[in-house]
C-alpha cells in the first residue's frame, strides 16, 4: 500500500516535470518527500534503499490557531529539491557575494539614515532562495539586533513560512527596501529609496529568486513606483526587473487586523503555486 502511494506521487511529479520541460522551463520541480526519498535512493546499495514508512516520520504538533490560519499544504510542495541543480561551489560564490553586499551596507553612509541607525539590517537567508520577502524598512527591534523581521511581526512571518508553506525560514531570503531604520518608523522618502534600492537589486541579481513577495503597501508601492492601494496591487502578478512579484499585507498590519490573515494566506498559496510550477505568470 505504501509503495502504491509513493508510485502515484512519483507519476504526478514526473508528469509535472514533463509539462515544465514542454514549456521550455528549467528542470526544477517540487517533489513530495516520499518521491524525493525514492529518487535519492536510486543507485544506493540495496540495503540502504528501503524507504521508511510515512507513519514513521515524526509529525509536528500544530498550534490549532495556526492550523486554521495556515492549514497544511499536504505532502507535495513540502520539500524544495532541484534536479540537476547547482553545486556547493555556486552556493559558496553566492554566499560570498551576498556577504560583500552586506559588508558595504554595514559601512554605508549614502543617506542621512546612517547617522541615526544603531545597526544596519542588510537581510538574511538562503543564497539561492526561490522566494524573497521584501519589507519596507527595519523597525526598532531590527535596528537593535541587525536581523530582519524579528519580534512579533517577524514571528508571524516565520509562522507563514514554516507552518503555512512548510519551508524553513532559512530556505527563503528576507530583507527590506531600506537597510537602515527611519526615525520613528516613518515612511522612507524617495531620496533614501534611490540611494538604498541598488543594494536590493544587487541581492536579487545574486540570488535570482523565482518570485518576490512584497510585504505591505509601502514596500510594494516603493518598488513598483506606484501610488495604487494595496487592495488594487494584491491578487495580480507584477514584474519587478523580470522577476514575478506578488503583494501581500505586512505581518505588523496582520497583527492589528487578524481578519485579513485569510487574504494573506490566499496570496501565499498563489506564490506556492508558482513555486510548484502550477502557475506561470505572463509578465
Ligand atoms: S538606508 Fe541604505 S543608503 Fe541609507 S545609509 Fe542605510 S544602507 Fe546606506
Amino acid at each position: 500500500m505504501d509503495n502504491e502511494i509513493s508510485l502515484q506521487s512519483l507519476i504526478e511529479d514526473v508528469m509535472m516535470l514533463a509539462k515544465k520541460e514542454a514549456r521550455g522551463k528549467p528542470p526544477k520541480v517540487h517533489l513530495s518527500e516520499r518521491t524525493a526519498e525514492l529518487l535519492l535512493a536510486i543507485g544506493e546499495k540495496p540495503e540502504a534503499r528501503e524507504v521508511a514508512p510515512a507513519s514513521a516520520a515524526p509529525r509536528e504538533k500544530r498550534d490549532p490557531v495556526a492550523a486554521e490560519l495556515f492549514p497544511s499544504t499536504g505532502e507535495t510542495a513540502t520539500v524544495l529539491r532541484e534536479l540537476g541543480g547547482e553545486d556547493g561551489e555556486s552556493n559558496r560564490n553566492r554566499e560570498s557575494e551576498l556577504a560583500l553586499i552586506a559588508d558595504e551596507v554595514m559601512t554605508c553612509a549614502k543617506c542621512p539614515l546612517a547617522a541615526q541607525r544603531k545597526r544596519p539590517v542588510p537581510g538574511e537567508g538562503h543564497p539561492r532562495a526561490s522566494l524573497v520577502f521584501v519589507g519596507e524598512a527595519p523597525g526598532a527591534e531590527e535596528d537593535r539586533t541587525g536581523h530582519p523581521f524579528v519580534g512579533r511581526a517577524g514571528n508571524l512571518l516565520t509562522d507563514i513560512i514554516v507552518k503555512g508553506m512548510k519551508m524553513k525560514r532559512d530556505d527563503v531570503f528576507i530583507c527590506n527596501v531600506l537597510k537602515c531604520r527611519p526615525p520613528n518608523n516613518r515612511t522612507p522618502n524617495p531620496e533614501e529609496v534611490a540611494q538604498c534600492e541598488p543594494y536590493l537589486l544587487r541581492q536579487l541579481e545574486v540570488i535570482r529568486p523565482k518570485v518576490i513577495c512584497a510585504l505591505g503597501a509601502t514596500a510594494a508601492q516603493t518598488l513598483l513606483k506606484t501610488n495604487e492601494s494595496i487592495k488594487r496591487l494584491r491578487g495580480i502578478w507584477h514584474d519587478y526587473h523580470g522577476i514575478p512579484f506578488r503583494v501581500t499585507y505586512h505581518p505588523a498590519y496582520l497583527l492589528r487586523n487578524p481578519t485579513d490573515k485569510r487574504k494573506t494566506w490566499e496570496d501565499i498559496q498563489e506564490i506556492m503555486r508558482l513555486l510548484s510550477g502550477e502557475v506561470i505568470p505572463e509578465l
